[in-house]
């Protein structure tokens, strides 16, 4: 509405100032038609020699309607004649004359008036100059000129002139341009206030919709409602793009978080099943038998081993997910840490074979911390000896292609379908429950894997055939030297 009234005042101080400016125009070119009526007819009278005559000026101005008429003489007719037919310049001043409000009237020197082209009862004043001054006529403005007239051959002051006009045309003029403003100004009124209401609708229309968005947010956090917009390129599209994407991102946060804690208690339930039944049977006659006592104290502590190592594991997910933000600026060496881990392997599993297939030239460092990507090492080579049948033998690779670590590990092991390949990443995903549970797993250790990694902007893949082993491959960035401004456009872009 505001900006619909500024294009209005604006348009009417301008249109102000247009009639103001029309005014001056007309008012001038008012002055200059007294002036020139003025002058025409002082040229047409200033051929004679003496004082001026009512015949003399009825003649010379072409016997003109007057309202004081003469008698006629046999001279009129031959002055008359020599004046010859009235030429165009004369017609000019005749229409002039006999326009509407414009009157004209001739005196002699001792200010007798001897003409007058209209009755109106205007006081006159003689002058020495040819003047023009705004007078009153009937209560409005209107304009008076007078001059003295002199004979052109004796230089002779030989009567007066004074015209008077009341503007008519001034007054008519501007009466039409005042109301052709006053109507443009209001049509100009409505055409902005429409389009003021239009923009103001159109403004607010997706602000609107952000704000119904949120309330259906707030009344249901499970609501799928989003901002529906028009595709544009204005910065409203481009809150309502961040908003909903933000929606989105919380809406999967949320929905993580709570399935999480339902695997959670899902995977809790057993080692508390298991620990109650053997409670359960401690009390009602196992404290008097040692054998039983032992058994159940044993599978207990068992169970609460496993529920440590479970509370352990999903703190490292946990963890694992805000890598990005905790360990921007981590380097690790790879070949002493590979080297390590699989020299700890060896010692841990004497029974198992375990290759180093090394293809790295001089060191190469990896933007990781080091605990983690042992972590991600034992996670793995834990499960192919995990999940080694009767060859038992695990290679690790280690190699550079394309500005990328590779790391492959390798078991012969049982392997396992391509369907599962592809939910192994999952939380407390297990190909056989009883079977990973039996070997002490939880189901997470992929998992922690996986978020590790792609925090670290890496990857990590499988290939599997059921029966004849797997091996999993993980990739990482190198570690690069940045420059100063490199490193602060990373800054800059993290934050
Ligand atoms: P777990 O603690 O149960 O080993 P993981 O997340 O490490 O949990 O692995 C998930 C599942 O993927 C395992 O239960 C197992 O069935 C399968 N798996 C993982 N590694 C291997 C492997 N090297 N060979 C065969 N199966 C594997």
């Amino acid at each position: 509405m505001g900006a619909a009234l500024a294009i209005f005042f604006t348009f009417s101080i301008f249109s102000i100032l247009i009639f103001i400016g029309f005014r001056q125009i007309l008012l001038t070119q008012e002055n200059e038609d007294v002036k020139e009526t003025l002058f025409g007819v002082a040229n047409r009278l200033n051929n004679e020699t003496g004082s001026l005559s009512k015949e003399a000026v009825y003649m010379a101005l072409g016997g003109m309607y007057t309202s004081t008429p003469i008698e006629m003489d046999d001279e009129f007719d031959q002055r008359n004649l020599a004046y010859g037919q009235p030429s165009n310049f004369q017609d000019t001043i005749f229409a002039k004359m006999n326009e509407e409000g414009v009157m004209v009237r001739v005196y002699s020197p001792t200010s007798r008036l001897l003409f007058e082209s209209k009755q109106k009862d205007i006081p006159f004043e003689r002058t020495a100059q040819p003047v023009v001054v705004p007078i009153d006529i009937n209560g409005a403005q209107g304009l008076q000129g007078t001059m003295p007239i002199y004979s052109k051959r004796t230089q002779q002051l030989i009567g007066y002139i004074q015209v008077t006009s009341e503007m008519a045309n001034y007054y008519r003029t501007n009466e039409r341009v005042f109301f052709a403003l006053v109507t443009i100004n209001i049509l100009a009124l409505i055409f902005s206030s429409i389009l003021g209401y239009m923009l103001a609708v159109n403004f607010l229309k997706p602000i609107k919709q952000i704000t119904n968005t949120m309330n259906d947010i707030r009344k249901d956090t499970q609501s799928t409602s989003r901002i529906e917009f028009a595709e544009g390129n204005d910065e409203l599209t481009h809150l309502s793009n961040v908003f909903n994407d933000m929606l989105d991102k919380m809406q999967q946060y949320i929905e993580q978080q709570k399935q999480f804690v339902e695997d959670v208690s899902h995977e809790l339930r057993t080692p508390v099943a298991v620990m109650e039944g053997h409670l359960k049977l401690l009390n009602r006659w196992g404290k008097d038998d040692p054998e039983i006592l032992d058994e159940s104290l044993l599978a207990s502590l068992q169970e609460i081993e496993r529920m440590k190592s479970l509370v352990q594991e999903m703190l490292d997910l946990s963890r694992a997910e805000q890598v990005e933000i905790h360990y921007k600026n981590e380097k690790t060496a790879i070949r002493p840490l590979v080297l390590q881990t699989v020299n700890n392997f060896k010692m841990i599993y004497p029974d198992f074979v375990f290759n180093l297939d090394d293809a790295i030239d001089g060191e190469v460092y990896v933007p990781i911390y080091r605990n983690h990507l042992e972590q991600i090492l034992i996670i793995l080579m834990d499960n192919a000896v995990k999940y080694s049948t009767d060859r038992q033998e695990v290679h690790v690779s280690i190699a550079v292609e394309n500005q990328e670590l590779n790391i492959a590990i390798q078991d012969f092991g049982e392997g396992m379908t391509q369907e599962d390949t592809e939910k192994i990443f999952n939380r407390f995903y297990r190909v056989d429950k009883a079977r990973s549970r039996h070997k002490g797993g939880n189901g997470l250790g992929l998992a922690i894997a996986r978020e590790l990694l792609t925090g670290y902007k890496g990857s990590i893949s499988v290939n599997s055939v059921l029966g004849y082993g797997s091996i999993f491959r993980i990739k990482l960035p190198l570690y690069q030297e940045l420059n100063d401004q490199e490193a602060q456009e990373i800054e800059n872009t993290v934050k």
